[in-house]
């Protein structure tokens, strides 16, 4: 497969699509990015890596961070995270409070906003600097240092966040929050805040298409168990309310952030990872998920 070719051409195709979606502006240091970035990069378990646009410029990740953060709690505490955080769909927006009210202040799943902020309490209670150890922990897992949180875009969703400040609240009050609420959004927005290249984030999410292993060392990050139910959770709530689109168009799991980046994986075969900022409706990176769509079709690599 020459997936270097494959990417160029539908780089080039998707780009004459006009976009019809709008970068996200409630946080406003995202509004700042340019809206005609377009990077691809796609990374195999043989070790080969392939880009093509802006696939080696820093963007912020936002959500598709939530997936490290998840890993991180449970290679510290196992299955005890499912007695405080469900795997089901939401259906619902990412930052949508409804559900968390009916359910006694136990998310969905660990990629909505509310799941994500129980898991950065799980990490507070379990690591002596949270800040850190999560920086150096995605660092690892990318096997490069040159990754970091982007303290202006941290700053501009503090100062934003009502919403997810209420979400911990409510969870607060459901006593599913053990930890101060100011410390658990601090981690949350400092770990939404975190910026890669397209190209670092394929290689830090290849530990998913490689049954839980570093590639370039061989280390057992995650047991391959843990690796396949993350996989299940990305594929079923990694794109919110778009999450069924999303296997039905393209039919790999996929996670996307409000910072126009959508990373999907190839079980035992590659990881490929669309930056582009403008967004759907669902808040999903409108070119990302096209190209996607185009990229599993011309390559038969859907995983159904
Ligand atoms: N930091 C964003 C928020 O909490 C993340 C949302 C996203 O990327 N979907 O609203």
């Amino acid at each position: 497969m020459n997936y270097q070719k494959i990417i160029e051409k539908l780089h080039h195709d998707v780009n004459t699509i006009p976009d019809e979606g709008v970068v996200a502006s409630y946080i406003p240091a995202l509004k700042k990015v340019d809206s005609t970035k377009f990077g691809v990069s796609l990374c195999t378990i043989t070790n080969e890596c392939f880009g093509e646009g802006n696939f080696e410029e820093k963007f912020s990740i936002q959500s598709i961070s939530k997936v490290f953060g998840l890993t991180l709690a449970l290679k510290l505490i196992g299955t005890k995270l499912w007695n405080r955080v469900d795997v089901e769909p939401s259906g619902d927006p990412f930052n949508s409070l409804v559900q968390l009210e009916f359910e006694k202040g136990i998310p969905r799943n660990p990629l909505i906003n509310s799941g994500a902020l129980v898991v950065c309490d799980v990490l507070i209670s379990e690591l002596e600097n949270p800040k850190k150890e999560l920086l150096q922990f995605v660092q690892k897992l990318a096997n490069n240092k040159n990754i970091n949180y982007n303290l202006e875009v941290m700053q501009s969703e503090t100062k934003h966040g009502f919403k997810n400040a209420a979400h911990v609240n409510l969870m607060k009050s459901f006593n599913n929050i053990n930890n101060n609420v100011d410390e658990v959004l601090d981690l949350y927005y400092h770990m939404c805040s975190l910026e890669m290249t397209c190209l670092e984030l394929s290689n830090a999410f290849l530990i998913f298409a490689n049954g839980g292993k570093l590639l370039h060392n061989n280390e057992q990050i995650i047991t391959a168990r843990i690796s396949k139910r993350i996989n299940a959770t990305i594929l079923t709530c990694g794109l919110y309310d778009e999450a069924g689109e999303f296997a039905f168009r393209v039919g790999l799991p996929g996670k996307s952030g409000v910072g126009g980046g959508i990373v999907a994986i190839h079980p035992n075969n590659y990881v490929i990872t669309v930056w582009s900022p403008k967004l759907n409706a669902k808040g999903n990176s409108f070119k990302g998920m096209n190209f996607l769509e185009k990229f599993t079709t011309e390559t038969a690599s859907s995983i159904f």
